[in-house]
């Protein structure tokens, strides 16, 4: 066979987007980030008709190009969580009026073989909106986030995302010296809230890109 990675990849990637769309998702491929940001832009945002748009702590959200292209669009109210020029406490204001917007873009933890997306959040705003609230969600998935099952999605994010995570964010917990989970007290933890999201409800709310890169954490 020629490619076989290249094959395996597709495989894959495949048959997962076939189990989330048993489980109400909507669900896009793409090879590559920047074509994940084209879906974005021409194919789920004209869908959505979505006017206001906010997101939740993604690094493939950035990895897209996606940040750019739409905080710098004058055709959406654009409700920016990132932005370090805005002082905490007003921050904290915006997380919650992003529950109100059209649509909420941010990426998945983790995401199982039978197609569930599970997330741990430090605030929960963004598991939060994944839930309930925005019209429409988008989910940026690389392809590294496959796991096969519930237990292998947490620990992967227990033993690898949250302590990196937590080195990257210069959080003050054990993990950032051990690498690995020591089920912390620590005022500054960032592993408060799990959500476990089995389907799309109401159908088609959250559309999943699924990209054949590895990207995020
Ligand atoms: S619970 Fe604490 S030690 Fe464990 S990963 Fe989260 S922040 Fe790190």
């Amino acid at each position: 066979m020629e490619k076989p990675i290249e094959n395996y990849w597709q495989t894959r990637l495949n048959d997962l987007k076939k189990a989330l769309v048993e489980n109400n998702f909507e669900v896009f491929l793409a090879n590559d980030a920047s074509e994940a940001r084209e879906i974005v832009l021409e194919e789920i945002i004209p869908k959505t008709h979505a006017k206001s748009v906010s997101w939740g702590g993604s690094m493939t959200f950035i990895a897209t190009g996606l940040y750019n292209a739409i905080k710098g669009n004058p055709g959406f109210e654009v409700l920016d969580v990132f932005d370090k020029h805005i002082p905490p406490e007003e921050t904290l204001q915006l997380r919650r009026r992003a529950f109100m917007v059209d649509l909420f873009i941010t990426g998945t933890n983790a995401v199982t073989e039978k197609g569930m997306l599970v997330n741990l959040d430090m605030y929960g705003n963004r598991v939060a909106a994944i839930t309930f609230g925005p019209k429409y969600v988008v989910i940026l998935v690389g392809r590294n986030k496959i796991v096969p099952d519930l237990e292998e999605a947490m620990i992967r994010i227990k033993n690898y995302t949250a302590p990196i995570n937590a080195m990257r964010l210069e959080k003050k917990t054990p993990c950032v010296k051990t690498s690995f989970c020591e089920e912390c007290k620590s005022p500054d933890r960032i592993c408060n809230t799990w959500t476990i999201t089995e389907k799309s409800f109401p159908k088609g709310r959250v559309n999943v890109v699924l990209i054949n890169e590895d990207l995020g954490l």
